[in-house]
């Protein structure tokens, strides 16, 4: 059995339609199964070649670039068009393959902050499922860290080890849903939902539920509705090019932020009154420096072991993450970085051009305004204060300088090795990322508002969506471990309806 169980042919029905499958895609469909749905068909646009992880394929350096330099990936894709300076562009796309950007994730799991998930955004009863408890047992959070083989303990991800000190910050080891490759050092996977299916060293397939069928290298174009219902999608075949199409009473968005917002404009546009665009578009901010150490001249013993850290500021709406590690014996590396929430922004939105062929073209407009200035301002106090105990410790002098957040001067593809030698050692390096280069886009189709609570769209019944696109507001954590809660949550509504509905023999449901 190959994992590519692309039927021959597109087959003219489902029960359910999953658009994409990626991270949330793949998610979804693996706990519709579980729960006793069949019938699901996943359709992915890209292949289904090889199933490992970036990580575990390639070494460190190649898997950097492969991320930040798109071009040497072949699987990067960006079907839109980016209308704002650097933001949406560059490395910024989809990765169109089985698995999507499952496969290149850094496995850093942290739950959405307590001042994130405020009522005034998020609807009350999908916070208490998140954070106290869902359906009677622990709660979302709680349940996939502990699927994740990580502890849950006092609202978080449990980290071992012991609290490390850095100027003002106290350390965490970052929480990580990683292994390491059982033979070949440096190389490690993160979770990926097809590790349920396809083991993370080899890529060799396991075993796959009879529930979900695949459908690769084939397009949704859009999706199609009759009087306020989805009745199903359509796909471009991939050997002619003609528009096919594939009915299904459930459609699940899950195509990433922008693919996803494409495909709801287009469906709801018709309606009266919808713009062919969606607000709320965000990233996190992210920008921070990294250092070159000369390893003889370290302070003995070193203030930081080598690793990953993490700790949050709410102060700032951030968090800090601080790796250090061995270049070579006579090379130590310090990489700094800040993660914070871009404050919704009314420039900040996708559009479409509504036209006779699908899919229409779409542009990507992304804006900081004065509330990203603040917060802009705010973590670069916070590298500042970080900058200052290194240089401390490591008896270095040298100053933090970012100039002007629009057009930096290097941008987070100075990390690549290539690119970290141009920089002496001693001196730190800032970099600023662009709005999209970070991966962490979502926004446009929240929960409570666009979508109800029951993850459907509010004016569209049948039609669903998951990924951190639904998030009604992104906080400053990376968003997997929210995207993988609450794609268990749409799952159990799902699974609910339909089995419920399930024809009597004979009879219509
Ligand atoms: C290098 C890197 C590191 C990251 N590290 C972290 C981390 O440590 N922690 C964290 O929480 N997050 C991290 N992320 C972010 C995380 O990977 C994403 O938030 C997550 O993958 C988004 O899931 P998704 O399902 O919405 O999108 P994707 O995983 O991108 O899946 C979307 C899928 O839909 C397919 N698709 C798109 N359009 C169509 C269409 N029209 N028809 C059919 N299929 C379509 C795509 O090909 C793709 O496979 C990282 C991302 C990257 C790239």
């Amino acid at each position: 059995m190959t994992m590519d169980r692309t039927l021959d042919r597109t087959p003219s029905r489902a029960r359910v339609v999953i658009v994409g499958a990626g991270f949330a895609g793949l998610e979804t469909a693996r706990h519709l199964a579980a729960g006793g749905v069949d019938d699901i068909l996943v359709i992915e646009g890209g292949p289904a070649g090889d199933l490992r992880h970036t990580n575990v394929a390639h070494d460190p350096d190649t898997a950097v670039h492969l991320w930040l330099d798109p071009a040497q990936d072949p699987y990067h894709q960006r079907p839109w068009e980016s209308a704002s300076h650097r933001h949406f562009a560059g490395n910024a796309g989809i990765r169109a393959r089985l698995g999507g950007r499952s496969l290149y994730w850094y496995g850093v799991t942290l739950p959405l902050e307590d001042w994130a998930l405020d009522t005034g955004h998020w609807p009350a009863p999908i916070v208490d499922d998140l954070t106290l408890s869902w359906r009677g047992g622990p709660s979302l959070y709680e349940r996939t860290a502990t699927d994740l083989g990580l502890t849950w303990e006092q609202g978080t991800v449990a980290s071992p080890g012991p609290v490390r000190l850095l100027g003002d910050y106290a350390l965490r080891p970052t929480p990580r849903a990683s292994r390491t490759h059982p033979e070949q050092p440096g190389r490690w996977s993160a979770y990926s939902p097809l590790d349920h299916w396809r083991d993370p060293a080899t890529g060799a397939v396991t075993g796959f539920p009879d529930a979900i069928h695949l459908l690769t290298g084939t397009a949704v174009r859009q999706v199609s509705v009759h009087e306020g219902r989805v009745t199903g999608v359509v796909v471009t075949d991939p050997h002619t090019g003609a528009p096919v199409p594939v009915t299904a009473d459930t459609v699940v968005l899950c195509a990433g932020t922008v693919e996803s917002s494409r495909l709801a404009i287009q469906a709801l546009h018709p309606r009266a009154g919808a713009e062919p665009r969606l607000g709320g578009l965000a990233d996190h901010l992210a920008q921070g420096f990294f250092v070159r150490l000369d390893s003889r001249s370290a302070p003995r013993p070193l203030p930081l072991r080598p690793g990953s850290y993490y700790v949050p500021v709410p102060e700032a709406k951030c968090n800090l993450f601080v790796s250090l590690w061995r270049e070579s014996r006579a090379e130590l590396v310090l990489d700094v970085k800040i993660n914070g929430e871009l404050p919704p922004d009314p420039g900040s939105y996708v559009a479409c051009e509504p036209g006779p062929a699908y899919p229409w073209p779409t542009r990507v407009h992304a804006h900081v305004g004065a509330g990203g200035r603040v917060v802009i301002a705010a973590q670069r106090e916070v590298l500042a204060g970080v900058w200052s105990a290194v240089a401390t410790a490591f008896g270095l002098s040298g100053e933090l300088r970012f100039g002007d957040y629009d057009d930096p001067a290097a941008t987070n593809a100075a990390v690549l090795p290539r690119n970290r030698e141009n920089y002496p050692i001693g001196q730190p390096q800032s970099w600023v990322s662009a709005l999209g280069a970070e991966d962490h886009d979502g926004g446009t189709l929240p929960l409570g508002s666009m979508l109800t609570e029951n993850h459907e769209f509010a004016q569209l019944s049948g039609l669903y969506a998951a990924g951190p696109a639904t998030f009604a507001r992104l906080g400053a954590a990376n968003p997997s471990l929210t995207t993988m809660a609450l794609a268990r949550r749409l799952s159990a509504v799902l699974a609910d309806r339909l089995l419920a509905s399930v024809p009597a023999e004979g009879g219509q449901a």
